[in-house]
């Protein structure tokens, strides 16, 4: 499963695509940035649509380069761009990877017909884009299976080779007790299941627990930004562990490495702690973000890579109740592996 690193353009450090920084990691393959950012920094839009995106960012064409449409942010706000305006940027910024402009995000707490109402919604758009490389977006909601019955009877749609999942993690985490997550998952199932000869991509993975998840259900690539989001509030994270405060930037709290975290991560072996150290983490400024921000992305890279293995060897289920120490996601986890073990995307895949 591919990690594709959400970046910012208000701040491009730490440069963790270029290998000319301290703080470069060879192993990551995609980054992702997003048209909100653009919509409101005119000149970096016009600047990426002369350069393209490669050449704007810098990024070795080894690194892939991943647009979101920004529609999370665009959610109630005043200033919609064109969905014009976005297809022209994507004609000549030339991103590797871009959804349809736009699409409209339900939350679980809609009614059946508000969530209906989304659904039509992005569709309308899905089917207007469905001519080019655009990538259709479908949202986990309670009418997914409608979702499913569209996209089939889509001429456009069903030819198209991949599509990115929204929705499903807010579903999963934040579910109402009238809904298990048992239910959930068993729509998200069927969702990857229907889909399962295109390209899946999740949107917005945040931490260690998602990433696990989203590889269990068979997921080809998702995306993050929460190794940046983490390392702003002075958080590192731990493999296989929730996040920990070693830096105190004074607004935010969380809980402290214990003496036994503090001794794996005096020995971490990605390039900012083998560069400084605890010492690093630990900064203030752009120095301690930079190393927080770059340890957090290099975690999540070992961790996509070990799940990976672990569940091609067959020897998931075994390690991740050791590994993970999330009690809250656990349960989760063990009920996924459970109910996609034999009939999930994943397990075709692993048959050639
Ligand atoms: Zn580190």
């Amino acid at each position: 499963m591919l990690v594709v690193a959400g970046l910012s353009l208000k701040n491009f450090h730490p440069r963790v695509w270029d290998p000319s920084s301290p703080f470069h990691l060879p192993q990551l393959q995609a980054v992702m940035v997003s048209y909100a950012e653009f919509h409101q920094l005119r000149r970096q839009r016009e600047r990426a649509m002369a350069l393209g995106l490669h050449a704007f960012l810098d990024v070795p064409p080894s690194v892939r380069v991943y647009l979101d449409n920004g529609s999370f942010y665009f959610l109630a706000r005043p200033d919609q761009p064109s969905l014009e305006g976005y297809a022209e940027f994507v004609l000549q910024a030339k991103p590797d990877w871009y959804p349809v402009p736009r699409d409209f995000i339900p939350s679980p707490s809609m009614s059946l017909a508000e969530q209906r109402g989304c659904l039509e919604q992005t569709m309308a758009v899905n089917a207007a884009f469905s001519a080019d490389g655009f990538v259709p977006v479908v949202h986990v909601s309670q009418v997914i299976d409608e979702y499913i019955v569209a996209a089939r009877g889509h001429v456009g749609f069903a030819a198209k080779p991949a599509v990115a999942l929204g929705g499903i993690v807010p579903n999963l985490l934040r579910t109402p007790k009238a809904r298990p997550y048992r239910e959930i998952l068993a729509s998200v199932q069927r969702a990857c299941l229907a889909f399962a000869d295109k390209e899946l991509h999740l949107f917005g993975v945040g931490g260690t627990a998602t990433l696990h998840l989203a590889a269990l259900l068979g997921m080809d690539s998702i995306d993050s930004s929460g190794w940046r989001n983490r390392a702003a509030r002075g958080l590192v994270q731990l493999p296989g562990s929730g996040d920990r405060l070693v830096a105190n930037l004074g607004r935010w709290r969380g809980r402290v490495p214990s003496e036994d975290e503090w001794q794996r991560l005096s020995v971490c072996a990605c390039p900012a702690c083998q560069r400084d150290g605890v010492t690093g983490l630990c900064a203030n400024g752009r120095a301690g973000f930079d190393h927080r921000a770059t340890h957090n992305l290099w975690v999540l890279l070992q961790e996509a890579d070990a799940v990976e293995t672990h569940l091609h060897r067959g020897t998931y289920a075994e390690w991740h109740a050791g590994h993970l120490d999330n009690s809250i996601y656990l349960p989760l986890i063990g009920e996924t592996l459970h109910s996609v073990t034999h009939s999930s995307k994943r397990d075709r895949t692993d048959e050639h």
